[in-house]
C-alpha cells in the first residue's frame, strides 16, 4: 500500500512531537507499506515569519515573501529525516525544487499544476520514507511559490493522487471534523463520515480543519480523505463521495470573523454595471463572495459584497480608483465588525424549511441578519461580529446534532 500522510503544524511543533510523527510513520513503513510525508512548517513558524518580514518591510514583495515561507516546511522535513534517521529508518526529504511541483507564478497563492513522479518513486523503491515540503511550489520562472495559508494540505492531496496513492490522511490537532468549532459550541460532536461538497463547503465558510482546495481537489480526483488526531489513535473522520446519513439534515455549522463588507451606493441602474464592478475587482485579484444587489430606484441601484478582511482596503480603492471614470456611483462603505455564519447539509436539498429553521433560532437570540446567501447545501447569513459565538450556539442548539 502507498500512504500520504500530512501532518500540520501542531502535530510537529516541537522535538517529542517531531518524534511522535517519525513514529507513527514508521509503523506503517514496518509493516512493508510505502510511506510519503507532508509536513507544515513546525508550530505557528509561518506566522513567526511573517511578522520578521513586516517587521523589515510591511511592503515586502511577494516573490521575497514565498522564498522566506519556504524555509518554515524545509526546517521541518529536514528534522523530521534527522529524526527517522536517528530510528534507525532509512528516509530523506525532499523540497519542491527536489521533487518538482511545478505550480503557477503568483506568488503566495500560486496553484499546482503538475507534480513530478520520478524522484518520489525512486525514493520509494530504495524503501526510503520520502519526507516533502508541504505549501510550497516553483513556478516556471524557478523561482519558489506558495500555495496560500493551509496549503499544505492541497499538497497532500495532490501527490495522493499523482502517486495513485491507496490512502490518504490528513493528521491534526483535533479528533476530526466537527459538527461546529469546540472551542465555541462546547457539544459539538464528531463526525464520522462528510461527504466532498459539505466539506467543501464547511471548509470555504470557516472550518479551519481542511484547506478548501484540498477538498475539491480531492473531489476531482476522487481521493478519500481520513482526518484525525496525530496525538491520539481515535478514528477520525472520513471525507468522500457518498455518505449513508440519511437522518443528517445538516452537517455543520461553520463561521468566519475574516471578512468585510463593502456597500457601493448610487450606481447607474444600466446594463453592464455589475459586469465592470467585478471585472475592476477580479483584475486586482479580489475575490467576492456574497453578492447583493438591491432593486434599482430612480436610476440608481447599489451592490453590496464580501470579501476577506485583508482584501477589504484594495477593494475600497479599486472601487474609489473608477468613481470617477466607468464605475459612477456616490459611496462605498466598508464595515470590517461583520462575520458569516453557515449550515452546511446535504440534507437540505431535500426538506424544505430548513433556512427558516435557522433564522428562526437567530431571531430567537436576538440575531440581526444583514446578508443572506445560499447554494443547494448551504446557507450563509452576515451578522454583527460580536455575536458570532451567540449565533453558533443558537443554531447548533437547534439543529439537535
Ligand atoms: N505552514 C503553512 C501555513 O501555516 C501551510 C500549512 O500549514 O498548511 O499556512
Ligand atoms: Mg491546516
Amino acid at each position: 500500500m502507498l500512504i500520504v500522510k500530512k501532518f500540520g503544524g501542531t502535530s510537529v511543533a516541537d522535538k517529542e512531537r517531531i518524534f511522535n510523527v517519525a513514529n507513527r510513520c514508521i509503523e506503517d513503513y514496518k509493516k512493508g507499506h510505502d510511506v510519503v510525508v507532508v509536513l507544515s512548517a513546525m508550530g505557528k513558524q509561518t506566522d513567526v515569519l511573517l511578522e520578521m518580514a513586516n517587521d523589515i518591510n510591511p511592503n515586502a514583495p511577494k516573490r521575497e515573501l514565498d522564498m522566506l515561507l519556504t524555509t518554515g516546511e524545509q526546517t521541518s522535513v529536514a528534522l523530521m529525516a534527522m529524526a527517522m534517521h536517528a530510528l534507525g529508518v532509512p528516509s530523506i526529504s525532499l523540497n519542491a525544487f527536489q521533487v518538482a511541483m511545478h505550480t503557477t507564478s503568483v506568488a503566495g497563492n500560486a496553484k499546482l499544476i503538475k507534480i513530478d513522479k520520478d524522484r518520489i518513486r525512486h525514493e520509494l523503491e530504495q524503501r526510503k520514507i520520502v519526507i516533502v515540503t508541504g505549501f510550497q511550489g516553483i513556478c516556471k520562472y524557478d523561482d519558489y511559490t506558495t500555495l496560500g495559508r493551509g496549503g499544505s494540505d492541497t499538497t497532500a492531496v495532490a501527490l495522493a493522487a499523482t502517486l495513485h496513492a491507496d490512502a490518504c490522511e490528513i493528521y491534526t490537532d483535533v479528533d476530526g471534523v466537527y459538527t461546529a468549532d469546540p472551542r465555541i459550541v462546547e457539544d459539538a460532536k464528531k463526525l464520522d463520515q462528510i461527504t466532498y461538497d459539505e466539506m467543501l463547503e464547511l471548509a470555504s465558510f470557516g472550518a479551519g480543519v481542511l484547506h478548501n482546495r484540498s477538498v475539491e481537489m480531492a473531489k476531482k480526483y476522487g481521493v478519500q480523505l481520513v482526518v484525525r488526531s496525530s496525538l491520539n489513535t481515535t478514528e477520525g473522520t472520513i471525507v468522500k463521495e457518498e455518505v449513508k446519513m440519511e437522518k443528517m439534515l445538516i452537517s455543520g455549522v461553520a463561521s468566519d470573523k475574516n471578512v468585510a463588507r463593502i456597500a457601493v451606493v448610487g450606481l447607474e441602474d444600466q446594463p453592464g454595471v455589475a459586469f465592470k464592478l467585478f471585472r475592476h475587482l477580479a483584475n486586482h485579484n479580489v475575490n467576492v463572495d456574497m453578492i447583493l444587489q438591491s432593486i434599482g430606484r430612480d436610476n440608481t441601484k447599489d451592490i453590496s459584497f464580501t470579501v476577506t478582511e485583508d482584501m477589504a482596503d484594495v477593494a475600497v480603492e479599486t472601487v474609489e480608483r473608477h468613481r470617477s471614470g466607468s464605475l459612477k456611483c456616490q459611496d462605498v462603505k466598508v464595515n470590517k465588525n461583520v462575520s458569516k455564519v453557515s449550515i452546511v447539509g446535504a440534507g437540505m436539498q431535500t426538506n424544505p424549511g430548513v433556512a427558516a429553521q435557522m433564522f428562526e433560532a437567530l431571531y430567537d437570540a436576538n440575531v440581526n441578519i444583514q446578508q443572506i446567501s445560499t447554494s443547494e447545501i448551504r446557507v450563509t447569513v452576515l451578522i454583527d461580529e460580536e455575536d458570532t459565538n451567540k449565533a453558533m450556539n443558537a443554531v447548533h442548539k437547534e439543529f439537535d446534532f
